[in-house]
């Protein structure tokens, strides 16, 4: 891995990013002129004033991605040509790899070793993944006898809104362009205000590669301006969201306000790690247990913030997961030697430190961390309650920082009980050494994604969405996806005549 200097040094070269949106293939200020601060979190100085686009900066967009998508600059083109010009669009993010990952750790907090090991690759293998996948797609015919042909003709939607969270900025953004535009759609992606610069990054390798004009625009702003001008929007046929369950619950009203568009909702998480009674290899477990929860700062919508663990394991794994987390180091995100960066804003550090405050109020009992002072940055050091009870508010609310609550239970139908006593349901992690067990007991599990003995979201191949309030309408990921930026057409040929 790279030094601290290395990284600073491609910092440096990083200090003019653009700020513009993009739309209809230039870089434009927004209509009204207005821009937005975006705030290194890491330091608390100035990154870039970006574009803050409103009600007409969106319509330019939707208008641009409309005409590009009727023209079929893009959407006619043989799915051989666009699965070319993806992979050549995941040649360029991998040749600009360390400048995005910088911009990207900058912008966000995130630890330069993620934005750099995970972030980027992912959002490439995620690009060529779909790219491979475009020229692969059959139609299908239905059973319909001799009289008739009926064809089930999949289609491309049309113009597809995304909305994106400043968690995992780019990974988020791939999950989303890649099968909208292997399919053949035009596209208006609204970052996070947060995290709007990679995604400006990205969109000039999206012109690069050769992807036309108007098919890739992107209307940075404030999600009351941007995000709800595009849930309004009379001519987005889709809207594919992630981000928190509050504001995904607008979504729904903004399409029923309008046009009826599909809403596609990721939204938040409280996930368990469930420890059974036969667990085995608790160091193994420990340190998976560890990663769940403090990957990204806690900052994940599948952070695994309970911990429900058999009475019977308790105490070891108590000790081996502080051991563990002994080995999380916080601090500078350009420093290739931290896995902890800092949180993403001061109104976010807050919460966390809020929740934390009532936490210690409720009778849980801090055995790890739990000072937080903001003086020195917005930095939050790993902090671990033991004595949680599952009516508390830390066992209940999704924190979105790196805090884990520990939950005993004197058996495994209790753990299991326990897990499903929850609003949300994305994802769980099983630990477990009997396989027929662990198949019950994940079959039991209310989440999207259930792992075992091991922490994860599946991958690239598997479908990712939540159960109840993480989300529904479609799934990131896998060939599912497609559906959510597909339209199925049955084209029914008489015969009989
Ligand atoms: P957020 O809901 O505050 O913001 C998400 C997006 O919505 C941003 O682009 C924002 O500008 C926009 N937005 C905000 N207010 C809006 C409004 N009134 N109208 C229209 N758009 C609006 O979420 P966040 O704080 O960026 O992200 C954290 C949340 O995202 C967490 O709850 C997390 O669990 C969730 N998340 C879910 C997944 C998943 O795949 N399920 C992945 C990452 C994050």
């Amino acid at each position: 891995m790279p030094s601290l200097a290395h990284f600073e040094a491609i910092a440096a070269s990083l200090s003019a990013p653009e700020t513009r949106a993009f739309i209809g293939g230039q870089f434009v200020d927004a209509v009204e002129g207005a821009t937005f601060e975006s705030i290194n979190p890491a330091t608390g100085k100035s990154l870039a004033h970006i574009a803050a686009c409103g009600a007409q900066d969106v319509d330019k967009a939707v208008t641009a991605a409309r005409t590009s998508f009727q023209a079929g600059l893009w959407s006619a083109l043989h799915p051989g040509e666009r699965k070319a010009i993806l992979q050549k669009f995941a040649d360029l993010i991998e040749e600009q790899a360390e400048q995005l990952a910088v911009l990207e750790s900058l912008d966000s907090g995130k630890p330069i070793a993620d934005c750099t090991g995970i972030d980027i690759p992912e959002l490439c293998h995620c690009i060529r993944w779909y790219a491979e996948a475009t020229d692969k797609l059959y139609d299908q015919l239905s059973p319909s006898g001799h009289k008739a042909v009926g064809m089930i003709k999949r289609e491309a939607i049309g113009v597809v809104g995304t909305v994106l969270p400043w968690n995992f900025p780019l990974m988020m953004l791939g999950w989303k362009i890649a099968p909208a535009l292997a399919a053949g759609n035009s596209m208006v992606i609204k970052p996070a205000e947060e995290t709007s610069l990679s995604t400006l990054y990205v969109a000039k390798l999206a012109q690069d590669a050769g992807i036309p004009d108007g098919v890739f625009n992107v209307v940075t702003g404030l999600g009351q301006h941007a995000g709800q001008a595009m849930g309004l929007h009379n001519d987005i046929d889709v809207i594919s969201f992630t981000g928190s369950t509050e504001v995904g619950r607008l979504f729904l009203k903004y399409a029923a306000d309008s046009n009826l568009k599909r809403i596609v909702l990721e939204c938040g998480g409280k996930n368990p790690s469930v420890v059974l009674e036969d667990a085995g290899d608790l160091d193994a477990v420990a340190e998976q247990v560890t990663g769940a929860v403090f990957w990204n700062m806690g900052e994940n919508c599948t952070s695994n913030s309970r911990l429900i663990v058999h009475e019977k394991h308790k105490d070891s794994l108590l000790n081996k997961v502080l051991n563990k987390t002994g080995e999380w180091k916080t601090g500078n995100p350009l420093d290739p030697h931290h896995q902890l960066g800092a949180m993403i804003s001061k109104t976010h550090f807050d919460k966390v430190a809020g929740y934390i405050e009532t936490g210690k109020a409720e009778g849980a009992k801090i055995v790890l961390g739990g000072q937080v002072d903001d003086r020195a940055g917005l930095f939050i050091q790993p902090t671990v309650f033991d004595k949680v009870t599952p009516n508390m508010t830390i066992a209940k609310e999704e924190i979105f920082g790196p805090v884990l609550s520990i939950i005993t239970v004197p058996s495994d139908e209790e753990a299991i009980s326990v897990a499903n006593e929850s609003c949300y349901g994305l994802q769980a992690s099983l630990f477990s050494r009997d396989i027929s067990k662990a198949h019950v007991a994940a079959q039991k599990l209310q989440a999207g994604t259930v792992t075992v003995n091991c922490y994860g979201e599946g991958d690239i191949t598997t479908p990712f969405g939540g159960y109840k309030l993480s989300g529904f309408g479609g799934k990131d990921n896998g060939m599912q996806a497609f559906d959510q930026y597909t339209e199925t057409k049955t084209i029914w040929i008489d015969l009989s005549t």
